[in-house]
């Protein structure tokens, strides 16, 4: 997965995707020392986040959990892909949850990667996740990012659901017309939005739900408009939108530098749908700045602008 693109070949970035480094007076290198001393994973530095300077100089990182082997291969993620090591690590969420009240988290996000191999496909690790978070901090709130749980979906969201996370997140990633050639013959985007709405329905409480789309992949600004309807259409709360960066040489390459215009377009869009909060800019992830997406989607107080 390593690689970079010769330099000739590499689009310029444009002045709007340039990121700040890490500063030494930030929280940031405390923030590294915890996690790796925890031997704990982020996502943030597995994908290469170019947010990593300002997140965890603000104190806040997402977590990964089951691993750092994903055994899908989605063609614009730096996660490494391949036959994970054995099983979840039991400890990881007992290890996680004291990383987050040394960090001082307030809202916690958790992502993984995909493990087709096993069974529950991670739906037990993440419950045992958000059990021990809850434990420690009733006060916190949490947040997932889950995989589509391959031919187990029911089954997972209730294993999940059940613990209660405040935001179930699930990335639909990119248009319909380009999912199968991005994310491969495994995933489905019916099946993205089929988990987001199936996510209400299993539980008794208010869960926010919440998805993001990666622009510059090739798709077009209607049809980007056309998944913030479906995702609408099945009940989701929170959109994010961001700018794809290539992570290496074998990678997708980027079709286009979406203009902040652009962004400026799709939160207006997504606003006159109905979201509860869009967040749409070149640098935003779906976890960046995820505790103030979810104020903006629950007092109502509407979409942050970039
Ligand atoms: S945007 Fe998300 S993945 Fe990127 S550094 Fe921030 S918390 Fe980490």
């Amino acid at each position: 997965m390593q690689g970079s693109l010769p330099v000739a070949d590499r689009p310029r970035r444009p002045e709007w995707m340039k990121v700040r480094a890490p500063s030494a007076d930030s929280r940031y290198y405390d923030v590294r020392k915890l996690i790796h001393g925890a031997s704990l994973h982020t996502i943030c530095e597995e994908a290469r986040c170019p947010n990593i300077g300002e997140c965890w100089g603000r104190g806040t990182a997402t977590f990964q959990i089951l691993g750092d082997t994903c055994t899908r291969a989605c063609r614009y993620c730096y996660v490494h892909s391949g036959k994970p090591d054995g099983p979840p690590d039991p400890l990881e969420p007992l290890r996680l949850a004291q990383t987050a009240a040394q960090m001082g988290l307030k809202h916690i996000v958790i992502t993984s990667v995909d493990r087709d191999d096993l069974p529950d496909r991670g739906a037990g690790h993440y419950a045992a996740t958000i059990r021990a978070l809850k434990r420690r901090f009733p006060a916190v709130s949490v947040e997932v990012l889950t995989p589509d749980f391959l031919d187990v979906e029911e089954d997972a969201l209730r294993v999940v659901l059940a613990e209660r996370p405040d935001v179930f997140n699930h990335n639909i990633e990119t248009v319909r017309r380009l999912h199968a050639r991005m994310r491969g013959a495994k995933a489905s985007y019916d099946k993205a939005l089929w988990l987001l709405r199936r996510a209400k329905e299993v539980v008794d409480y208010p869960v926010l739900t919440k998805s993001g789309i990666i622009v510059g992949l090739g798709e077009t600004n209607d049809e980007v408009l056309e998944t913030m309807r479906d995702l609408r259409a099945h009940g989701v709360d929170v959109v994010t939108i961001g700018q794809y960066l290539q992570p290496s040489a074998q990678h997708a390459r980027i079709d286009r530098w979406v203009h902040p215009d652009e962004f400026r377009w799709f939160r207006e869009q997504g606003e006159a749908l109905g979201f509860g909060s869009v967040f749409s800019g070149p640098l935003v992830r779906s976890s960046y700045r995820a505790d103030e997406q979810r104020h903006a989607a629950e007092t109502g107080r509407g979409p942050v602008a970039y």
